[in-house]
């Protein structure tokens, strides 16, 4: 018995070596796994603002590819092989002057990165290197990117961003959820927080450059109230957001929606009806956010939402898509969709603004 035993070991540990072995030009290209995120602003000899965004990971010799895509001149696409997102958020939201926000997709074994800028990418200088791990700074080994400011951003027309008749006016943007509260979560695990602050914030970043005073309800991911608190504490802080600034003119909630069964699918907006102006305001939103897109068209509806029946200014809220459908989610998730929703959004409100005159 013995004998056969130590045979037995013998060949097990004869297998093991042989699959050691074996694995090590495997290992050699696999698992590069983020572990930290960072980014800040500075400016460079010349006076001219970059953001620095640096990705961290567990270790070195990271191979990455830098993309453009004619087709998308706002994105720029870096594959990052043999990489895994780790920790680190899917959407994140930047510095929203010179770039807006970044998604991170795993794709089999790679992680693409898309970084949305706010000019078109001809206009930005970028440069894109690895850097070493720093001891001292307690920053490991990462993948660094900067972005410069667009030369001539200050000059030049706005666009398709550009709105009218909206300069002057006061609006409340209401990133739904935050902090403590993720909101819906999709089947792939998108957070309806993450998707309502990077719309938010891009709507807030298209209206200021068009004259708008934007009131925001947060600007990263926390609650409003603080953490734990009531849903009904935590509704009532948004409202007092509002309050705070009786200067305010509008009044726009975004969300997205879920529902049990994962098929249900379509943009909807809600108002509570204190005047005609609510149901304007839904109305001129949904209009826009259908024709930008092409998603269903569920209409606009009254609805007993806390943050509608408690405002004292006309009031909306908008359920982007469903983010329980599986189809939905993935557009939810895509830095290009949450552009274009925030565009139709801000649209919108061109529109109702243009409606109602001064
Ligand atoms: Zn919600």
């Amino acid at each position: 018995m013995k004998k056969i035993w130590c045979r037995l070991l013998i060949v097990i540990c004869c297998i093991m070596g042989f699959i050691g072995l074996g694995s090590v030009p495997a290992q050699a290209a696999v698992n590069h796994t983020l572990n930290y995120f960072h980014y800040n602003t500075f400016k460079d000899d010349d006076g001219r603002n970059w953001v620095r965004i640096e990705m961290g990971m567990n270790k070195g010799e990271l191979e990455y590819e830098v993309s453009e895509n004619p087709d998308r001149p706002y994105h720029l696409i870096l594959t990052l092989k043999n990489t895994n997102r780790g920790d680190v958020k899917k959407n994140i939201g930047l510095d929203r002057k010179i770039a807006r926000y970044m998604t991170l997709k795993n794709d089999h074994r790679d992680m693409v990165v898309t970084l949305a800028v706010t000019d078109s990418l001809s206009d930005h200088e970028y440069k894109v290197y690895t850097a070493e791990a720093d001891r001292k700074a307690k920053k490991p080994y990462r993948l660094v990117i900067e972005v410069a400011a667009d030369k001539g951003a200050q000059h030049k027309a706005l666009g398709d961003e550009s709105l009218e008749g909206v300069e002057g006016f006061t609006v409340v943007v209401d990133a739904g959820h935050g902090g403590s509260d993720t909101g819906a979560i999709g089947p792939s695990y998108v957070r309806e927080k993450d998707v309502t602050l990077n719309i938010a914030l891009d709507v807030a970043r298209i209206l200021e450059a068009n004259g708008v005073n934007v009131v925001m309800t947060r600007t990263t991911d926390v609650d409003v109230y603080g953490p734990n608190a009531t849903d009904k504490q935590e509704l009532q802080a948004r409202v007092n957001v509002s309050r705070r600034h009786p200067e305010a003119d509008i009044f726009v909630s975004i969300h997205c929606n879920a529902f049990t069964n994962s098929s249900a699918r379509g943009t909807g907006t809600y108002y509570y009806a204190h005047g005609y102006r609510d149901s304007l305001l839904a109305q001129q939103i949904q209009d826009e956010m259908v024709a930008a897109t092409g998603l269903r068209d569920r209409g606009i509806n009254q609805a007993r939402f806390y943050v509608l029946r408690n405002s004292w200014i006309p009031a909306t809220l908008v359920e982007t898509a469903f983010i329980s459908n599986p189809y939905e989610e993935n557009m939810l998730a895509s830095a290009e969709m949450q552009h274009t929703m925030a565009l139709a959004i801000c649209k919108g409100i061109s529109n109702y603004f243009q409606s109602i005159g001064r």
